[in-house]
């Protein structure tokens, strides 16, 4: 399920199709800077539910009992089709995504899911998150579309897309991004989205001279740049610990 949105990007590059930045998330399955919502399956929330009550009742049977093993083939089908309907819903997007983009920009594959899970701790919704973008990636190189992985410590969901600037404070529960220095405010994800398209923007002159990926620009601001780093840090070893 997708929404156009009015301030969808007119960048394009020579092919006539835009530079996309996409933001992989919990709450969504995926926003891009083009204003597309892809929202996970309303059955994968009701099945996931459901799991979660069928491992309640497993957790009390005798193990080894009649209802025991019941319970336990019932466990693996409902494992399966949850699987299954997350695997299309992201086969559907990451296509969707794929067709509409010259050239896309994404998280750091390594930690998108720790960064974004350390306080959820939710094993499926990290597995999940990576499985999504790496499937994005092998469906970008079918299609010969270049993917941008930002900087590992690149605060995308931080910083404004209007003016650069980087709210360290914006928590895990601010579903709305507010600058306070330009006044500049946006769904969350969305404004994360864009800044992902501008780190993707900015790859060509991003590039050394070995065609490695170095750190993306930043609008000035590097202490405070650094100050997210080491928040990044701090959560991660959170993580870690948790
Ligand atoms: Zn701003």
């Amino acid at each position: 399920m997708t929404t156009q949105y009015p301030w969808s990007s007119e960048r394009t590059d020579p092919r006539g199709k835009p530079i996309v930045g996409v933001d992989a998330g919990i709450k969504h399955l995926a926003v891009t800077s083009e204003g597309q919502y892809f929202e996970n399956p309303k059955a994968l929330r009701l099945y996931e539910r459901k799991l979660k009550r069928l491992q309640r009742q497993f957790s009390r049977k005798v193990k080894g009992s009649c209802n025991w093993y019941k319970l336990k083939d019932k466990i693996a089908k409902l494992h399966y089709r949850i699987t299954c309907i997350r695997k299309d819903a992201h086969h559907k997007a990451t296509t969707a995504i794929v067709k509409g983009a010259s050239r896309i920009g994404i998280e750091s594959l390594n930690v998108a899911g720790m960064i974004k899970n350390h306080k959820l701790a939710k094993a499926l919704a990290d597995a999940s998150l990576s499985t999504f973008l790496e499937m994005l990636k092998y469906k970008s190189d079918a299609m010969d579309v270049k993917i941008v992985e930002a900087d590992r410590f690149y605060p995308s969901s931080k910083t404004c897309s209007a003016c650069g600037v980087i709210d360290s404070d914006l928590s895990l529960s601010d579903r709305t991004y507010h600058c306070s220095a330009c006044g500049h405010t946006q769904d969350r994800d969305l404004n994360a989205a864009i800044n992902l398209r501008t780190v993707a923007e900015g790859h060509s002159e991003t590039e050394n001279a070995c065609g490695d990926s170095v750190r993306p620009q930043q609008l000035g601001h590097e202490s405070s740049n650094q100050a997210d780093s080491t928040a990044i840090g701090e959560q991660l070893l959170l993580f870690s610990l948790s």
